[in-house]
């Protein structure tokens, strides 16, 4: 991967941070076209029958009073409101970024593309933008044309980038939106971009949307009273960033064949509550979480939350938790003035000042139990300590 983190707009943008880690693996996207083709043909080698029809709440509930075990995974929409919301364990109302995803077709996976971002070529361009989201493109495999370009982006509330990801209407217009992207923000990439062509024959090529990470119970009741389970996206969606949402339902769904297999009787609202339970403490929390730390930003309730959580963790161990949290208040009429004025601070920042303080604290967390400390993933913009003598006026 190539990632390069920038900061601040006009005369103050600049690119702050530039890192090409070598991971020692190479990984392409593939079309999950591709690979549910390939899992319906083994469900038709064993005998299985699949059609392709809407599923209203009437038939669900005739499906559900024929089979022995009904799963629905319709995914955040469809028939999930059929599972009441876990209020205790859904953090957000509302989605915390806003995303554009296209596949384009164009440069092939050689060496030479993308090769001036460092030596070698053949990664992932990743650029970040301090105040304003993530920019991503990489390989992948497209069902119709084979080796493309996946584009994800991810635009923080209020940026100026949300705008931009709504003109996408459809692959031209997504396309476009994604080119006008890099030309003003990531213009050592725009010539690149500018190469890559909408993918024609394939109208589902990209996509527009906001998720609002949700936990529903794992168990819900057709209109009829037959019990149906919850699986994937309308069990738990995510906010793509931590790239958990597949990952977490194919864990889910695995281990629920096993338990299946094992199960002698009736598959009971209690044995499903039961499994989704199993679910949410082996897999499904830790997920959830994982996203929350990946989705920075949090007010005040969504601290004083983690730290109750911590300290309910804590007690369960009999251990207690002291939290000091250290906050900067810019005070301002509106919220939208006091983003600008944290984006001047940003751009102000004292660079070898900051860079000296990542270093410090980078060396003090090799040193905590994990070897890594608290600070390891924080961005330039988050290590500006805004009294601290770090910012200049
Ligand atoms: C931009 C983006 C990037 C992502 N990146 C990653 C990643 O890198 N890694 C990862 O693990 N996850 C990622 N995810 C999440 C992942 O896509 C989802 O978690 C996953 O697709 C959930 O699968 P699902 O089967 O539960 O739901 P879905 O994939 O939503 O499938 C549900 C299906 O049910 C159909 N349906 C809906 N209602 C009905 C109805 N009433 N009757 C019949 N059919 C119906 C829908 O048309 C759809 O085909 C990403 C998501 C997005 C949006």
């Amino acid at each position: 991967m190539s990632a390069r983190l920038h900061a601040g707009v006009g005369e103050s943008y600049g690119e702050v941070l530039e890192f090409d880690p070598d991971f020692r693996y190479l990984a392409q996207g593939v079309d999950v076209r591709l690979r549910a083709d390939d899992r319906l043909g083994r469900f038709h080698d064993r005998g299985g029958r699949f059609e392709v029809r809407t599923v209203d709440l009437d038939s669900l509930d005739e499906i559900a009073s024929g089979s022995d075990l009904t799963l629905v995974a319709t995914g955040k929409g469809g028939l999930a409101s059929l599972f009441p919301l876990d209020a205790e364990r859904t953090v957000y109302t509302e989605p915390q970024r806003q995303l554009l995803m296209v596949t384009l077709q164009g440069p092939d996976h050689s060496d030479e593309t993308w090769g001036y971002r460092s030596a070698g070529g053949t990664h992932s361009v990743f650029n970040l933008h301090a105040d304003f989201g993530e920019a991503w493109i990489g390989p992948y495999l497209h069902k119709d044309v084979g080796p493309s370009w996946s584009f994800r982006g991810f635009a923080k509330p209020d940026s100026p980038w949300v705008e931009r990801f709504d003109t996408a209407t459809d692959a031209h217009s997504a396309r476009q939106a994604v080119v006008d992207l890099y030309r003003e923000y990531f213009p050592k990439d725009a010539v690149e971009v500018e190469q890559l062509r909408v993918i024609e024959q394939d109208p589902h090529s990209w996509l527009r949307g906001a998720v609002t990470p949700t936990v529903r119970r794992g168990v819900g009741r057709t209109a009829g009273g037959h019990v149906v389970a919850a699986i994937g996206d309308t069990a738990i969606s995510f906010d793509p960033v931590a790239g958990q949402g597949a990952q977490n339902t194919v864990v889910q769904v695995a281990a629920l064949v096993a338990a299946v297999r094992d199960h002698v009787g009736d598959f009971t609202e209690q044995w499903l509550s039961a499994q989704f339970e199993k679910h949410w403490e082996a897999r499904g929390h830790g997920a959830a979480e994982t996203t929350r730390l990946f989705s920075n930003g949090k007010d005040y309730d969504g601290i004083t939350a983690q730290i109750d959580e911590l300290r309910e963790v804590a007690r369960a161990h009999k251990r207690e938790v002291k939290v000091g949290l250290n906050g900067f208040i810019i005070a301002r009429d509106t919220e939208k003035e006091a983003r600008e004025t944290l984006r001047e601070i940003v751009a102000k920042a004292n660079r070898p000042a900051v860079e000296g303080f990542r270093n410090a604290v980078k060396q003090a967390g090799s040193s905590t139990g994990d070897g890594k400390g608290m600070w390891a993933d924080s961005s330039f913009e988050d290590l500006v300590q805004y009294n601290d003598g770090f910012a200049r006026s």
